[in-house]
């Protein structure tokens, strides 16, 4: 199996003024497998969302790398860097804000492929596609986020994402906002997107029987460390760590 990101001892230090400074992600390492889905778990502050925004770029390590396709984009030009950045887009937790309020969905779906330079009719055939593809009826391009529900919003979201066809998503704790039965559709769209479109997905999550119903393997941080990382089966069966019990023993 093809790997398509390796983090090698990734560390990131944020500022903390009038006392020593706190490393959200500390010494971590990874790999995410091509066509896999990889789960980020972590209770709230563990550093989840912080490897997130290294693995975009929006952020800049402290120490360590990152290699997505072999390529160590910690090393990297920031022009260079872009192009490899361009293959992963994110999902985030609350649909709503990943659109602007005051413009159809379908002009939010389409607007990466507008920066990009496509004409109007190519964008919209465009758009009409990703709707399909995340199961959304093709009238929801004229409507409003308010006016449909967080399900639809967040599979707009999902349809946006793979506007511009990235090979990794990254969602961050993109069923959290969702109702549970909302939350196992939107999970089988994700597994049925990675197979069709052979996507590799990071899930990050703190809801471990959700993971443990679609990620092939799973990571457990604590405090911005590593824990432990498995299959979920083997996470869920023989816990190594003290949290990671008490994950378990919280679905159980
Ligand atoms: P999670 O997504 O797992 O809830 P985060 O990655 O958001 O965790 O945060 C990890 C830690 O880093 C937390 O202690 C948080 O307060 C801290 N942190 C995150 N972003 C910043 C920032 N921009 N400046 C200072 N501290 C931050
Ligand atoms: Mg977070």
């Amino acid at each position: 199996m093809k790997d398509i990101i390796t983090v090698n001892n990734l560390t990131k230090y944020f500022k903390a003024y009038g006392k020593a400074d706190t490393a959200a992600v500390n010494n971590v390492s990874f790999t995410l497998h091509e066509g896999e889905t990889l789960a980020l778990v972590g209770e709230s502050g563990s550093g989840k969302s912080t490897i997130a925004r290294l693995l975009t770029g929006l952020i800049k390590a402290t120490d360590g790398n990152i290699r997505i396709y072999d390529k160590d984009i910690c090393k990297m030009k920031r022009n260079k860097a872009l192009e490899l950045y361009g293959q992963i887009q994110m999902v985030f937790q609350n649909p709503a804000e990943s659109f602007n309020p005051r413009k159809t969905l379908g002009y939010g779906i389409g607007e990466p492929l507008r920066n990009r330079g496509y004409n109007s009719a190519a964008i919209a055939n465009k758009v009409a596609e990703l709707l399909e593809m995340c199961g959304l009826p093709a009238e929801l391009a004229f409507k409003y986020p308010h006016q449909v529900s967080g399900g639809q919003c967040q599979r707009a979201a999902i349809a946006r994402a793979l506007a511009v066809e990235p090979k990794i998503l990254i969602c961050d704790e993109a069923t959290s906002s969702l109702d549970v039965t909302v939350q196992k559709q939107i999970i089988e769209l994700l597994d049925k997107l990675r197979k069709s479109k052979n996507l590799s997905i990071i899930f990050i999550c703190h809801n471990l029987a959700l993971v443990q119903q679609f990620c092939n393997r799973v990571v457990v941080l604590y405090d911005g460390q590593i824990v432990e990382q498995g299959t979920p089966d083997e996470i869920i069966n023989n816990p190594q760590a003290e949290y990671t019990k008490l994950l378990v023993d919280s679905i159980l």
